[in-house]
């Protein structure tokens, strides 16, 4: 039998109580990581080289988290996230990626309009099948910025935060001059859609405030062309993870910690860090005793979170453009879509339609044959001799009771503290995952990992001290992280400068 399992804990007065079966006494601080995304395999990585005792309870029956990349095709497409943010040597992940030799597809640099993509490499078409013209496409680009320029001198203009869709409607009011019509306008709405798609809500959930306020790695956003799934197992080697594990309750006793599964299992720790997804802490599917901290519940609750869902097609052949972004214009954003063409990143025939915000829950309520159809009637909008795609894949990140959401995103009226109280820790309880990392890169991969880091390397200080193995030579996590950093020298790979 496991040690660390105890099938017959209680709770009493506050002390967890091992009445039948004594956990083995450990010379080695124990601690409990909580989700198997790249936060969580980061803190547990970073713990395990520092010698101490770590499990990783993951409630799927695989790694990764919102990294999904799936091989039912025949090579590598990822469902969840597919960019690195950042493609610089200041990237967190950086030294993982350039160590395992992966190769990064360009497909945008810095302060591009449209975030992960540049213009020059994206043809947008009417509902009716027709191109919109490259310099429509353009000017309409020029304007939007003008447009959200304006917007900042709302902000200046108003102490109280709203949505950016109420600051464009403002702008546009003021500035009749800015206002499209027509095929112009749809070509806006196109824009407002991708605006969406970054921070996976609806343009009147985002806050005017702080929209613009994220701070943006260097080097522009390369996708991973073998996907991101050899950055997850190389994380997870030889550490303790068990899979189809998941946690509804965390009982927080005097000295120690006990973890109890669904199955009424329990794991007792010296420490516990959580990563799951701030949808599931929400959605109050893990159970705190006692319960987490007023401020703590208010963190949770002012954050919002979003939704994107991709649908892939595998098709037998290529008869579409060979540009990275095929978009369709519409009256609304919520109509507008687009496709990524994997094809000139990978070489395989491979179209990802990605929806966000509202349309990505919509998506969800379809079954997965519905929701493909759906997609081939925009593609054949665009191409109406399209084939059928032969293989396809559906996303449900909103609805998966593992994700509930796909990221994090700033709501009109985000209290300025809400990320600090976010990751700030309770006791020998600490929190990782996407929402909680410092420099504003919530949302991301690379952030996700620098706050699993981060609850790590809070959580050996905060153990080592307690426990009095402070004179312990056990590395600390930060000298282990820089040791990995060094001894990784070669170039990323990228395969389009
Ligand atoms: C569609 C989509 C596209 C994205 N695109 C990008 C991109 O291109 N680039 C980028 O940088 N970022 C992207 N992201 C964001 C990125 O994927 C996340 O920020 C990051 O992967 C989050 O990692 P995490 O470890 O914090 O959380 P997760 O990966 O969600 O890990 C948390 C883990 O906790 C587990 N869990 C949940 N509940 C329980 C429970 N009760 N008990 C035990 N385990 C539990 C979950 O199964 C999960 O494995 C995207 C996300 C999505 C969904």
């Amino acid at each position: 039998m496991d040690p660390k399992e105890l099938f017959s804990t209680n709770l009493i007065d506050g002390k967890i109580v091992a009445s039948h079966i004594e956990r083995q006494c450990s010379p080695l601080p124990s601690v409990i990581v909580i989700g198997a995304g790249i936060s969580g395999l980061a803190a547990a990585r970073s713990l395990y080289d520092a010698s101490f005792e770590v499990t990783i309870l993951e409630s799927r029956d695989r790694l990764g988290g919102r990294i999904n990349t799936d091989y039912s095709f025949g090579c590598p497409v990822d469902m969840g996230a597919s960019w690195l943010h950042g493609v610089c040597n200041e990237n967190p992940l950086a030294p993982l990626i350039r160590g395992l030799g992966l190769t990064l597809y360009r497909t945008s640099g810095d302060d591009s309009i449209l975030y992960d993509h540049d213009l020059e490499s994206c043809m947008l078409f009417n509902t009716d099948g027709h191109q919109v013209p490259q310099q429509i496409v353009m000017d309409v680009g020029e304007t939007f910025k003008r447009i959200l320029e304006e917007t900042g001198k709302v902000r200046d203009e108003d102490p109280d935060d709203m949505s950016v869709q109420q600051a464009i409607s403002v702008v546009l009011n003021s500035h009749p001059e800015l206002k499209q019509q027509g095929l112009s306008h749809e070509v806006l709405q196109w824009y407002i859609c991708r605006m969406e798609a970054w921070f996976a809500a609806d343009a009147d959930m985002i806050s005017l405030k702080t929209w613009d306020q994220e701070h943006v790695l260097s080097g522009g956003h390369g996708l991973m062309v073998e996907g991101y799934d050899p950055v997850i197992k190389a994380l997870a080697k030889n550490l303790d993870i068990r899979l189809n594990h998941r946690v509804t309750k965390i009982s927080n006793g005097f000295n120690k910690i006990m973890v109890t599964l669904e199955n009424g299992t329990n794991f007792v720790a010296d420490a516990v860090i959580v990563t799951v997804p701030v949808g599931i802490l929400k959605a109050n599917l893990i159970e705190f005793i006692p319960k987490l901290p007023d401020w703590k519940v208010a963190a949770i609750a002012d954050l919002g979170v979003g939704n994107e869902n991709k649908i892939a097609l595998r098709f037998d052949k290529v008869f579409w453009p060979n540009v990275e972004l095929l978009g369709i214009v519409a009256p609304t954003s919520y109509s507008c879509g687009y496709f990524l063409n994997l094809h000139k990143a990978t070489g395989h025939p491979i179209l990802v339609y990605m929806a966000a915000g509202r349309f990505a829950y919509d998506l969800e309520k379809l079954s997965n044959e519905s929701a493909a159809n759906f997609v081939m009637q925009q593609l054949k909008k665009m191409f109406p001799d399209a084939s059928d795609p032969v293989q396809y894949l559906v996303s449900r990140w909103g609805t998966d009771p593992n994700s509930l959401g796909c990221y994090t995103y700033d709501l009109v009226g985000k209290p300025e503290d809400v990320y600090d109280r976010l990751r700030m820790p309770v006791g020998n309880l600490f929190f990782g995952g996407e929402a909680v990392c410092m420099d504003d890169h919530q949302g991301s991969v690379h952030g996700a990992y620098s706050a699993g880091m981060m609850a790590a390397e809070n959580c050996q200080r905060y153990l080592l001290e307690k426990l009095g193995h402070v004179q312990n030579n056990l590395p600390l996590v930060s000298v282990v992280r820089h040791e990995m950093l060094e001894t990784t020298n070669i170039p990323l790979q990228i395969s389009r400068m």
